[in-house]
């Protein structure tokens, strides 16, 4: 099968004919039909985040139809549309038992540490996989598995609650979904800080209050804009210090600052006047729950979180397309989500 794959590490990604994946009596093999790339794809090209092993297909937001299962395997059969969670964990220690698998000892990210959906065909265990309802397109389906998951779990982290106010730092993938999604949780506003005008337009389509941060200190006009309060809840989507500071910054009392962007930067803050004072949080965020990923599902198959519109651009399974995004993502480009599609 073709597989468009990571040989060498800051080296672009080379496409090669592999063997089909073997399937284990509890695995799922899956036709891919769309596997977003993302930021942290990027980021594993560096080696920022290694990988595993070397060559290795990359690719962890996967939605596809089951072409063929093994003997073990009960809730899907050939033919299902499914979008694959992307760890594959144990299911039996302590953290797994908890609900925070991202955590099991031996969770193997899919195309991090096993290989991923830049390919034809990709086999996971029974346990990763979801449904994928017959409303929400694969290329949606993939970036939901990654992008969307991550911003309701940083909503979930801060402790959202209805009436409070959000700051979000990164109108990317994660950021239009963290809008609604917010929104939807009830909060009162959600305002979207970024500096390129076209994602601030998005931002406000999606229902944000734009803030240019090119125009002026954005943690100045988020305290004008609530009133010189701060807001409750800040999240960090960007993985730079200077607006992992700004985050903190524009928090209000009891405020929340989740952080999701990585870098292996560190970033100040003034201790009284920042954080104790207002009591105000510091809370890191890594991937998701996959019992968070029901409610997603649901909320992008009522549309209450639509990334159907401008958000999603297409390539094909082709190692040049791959790797031009990835260097637009290394860049920050216009791009808010790109999805192979096969
Ligand atoms: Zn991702
Ligand atoms: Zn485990």
């Amino acid at each position: 099968m073709k597989a468009v794959r990571l040989t060498a590490i800051n080296a672009p990604l080379e496409q090669q004919q592999i063997d089909a994946p073997s399937v284990g009596p509890n695995d799922v093999l899956i036709r891919v039909r769309a596997a977003g790339i993302c930021h942290s794809d990027a980021h594993y090209r560096a080696s920022v985040s290694p990988v595993a092993r070397l060559p290795l297909t990359l690719g962890h937001e996967v939605a596809g139809v089951v072409e063929g299962i093994g003997n073990g395997v009960e809730n899907f059969k050939s033919g299902d549309r499914v979008c694959v969670h992307y760890l594959v964990t144990c299911g039996t220690c302590a953290f797994c038992r908890a609900g925070n698998e991202q955590f099991c000892a031996t969770a193997q990210m899919i195309g991090k540490d096993r290989d991923g959906g830049y390919a034809e065909l990709i086999a996971v265990p029974e346990r990763s996989l979801f449904h994928l309802p017959a409303e929400i397109s694969f290329e949606e389906g993939a970036i939901l598995m990654c992008s969307s998951a991550t911003s309701l779990h940083a909503l979930n982290k801060a402790r959202l609650r209805a009436g409070e106010t959000v700051a979000v730092f990164g109108v990317g993938g994660l950021g239009v979904s963290a809008i609604q999604i917010a929104l939807y949780l009830g909060a009162a506003k959600v305002f979207a800080v970024d500096i390129n005008p076209e994602k601030l337009r998005l931002a406000a389509r999606s229902g944000a209050v734009p803030v240019n941060a090119t125009e002026r200190d954005p943690v100045a006009q988020l305290r004008e804009m609530t009133r010189g309060a701060g807001v409750d809840v800040a999240l960090e989507l960007v993985g730079l210090p200077l607006t992992m500071r700004q985050a903190v910054q524009s928090l209000g009392k009891l405020g929340r600052a989740a952080l999701v962007g990585l870098t292996q930067e560190t970033f100040e803050i003034a201790p009284y006047g920042e954080l104790l004072n207002k009591e105000a949080e510091i809370i890191g965020v890594s991937d998701h729950r996959a019992r968070e990923i029901p409610l997603l599902l649901e909320l992008a198959r009522s549309r209450k979180l639509d990334l159907s519109h401008g958000i999603i651009r297409t390539i094909p399974l082709e190692a040049a397309a791959v790797n031009t995004t990835l260097d637009d993502l290394e860049h920050f480009g216009d791009d808010v989500r790109v999805v192979i599609l096969l």
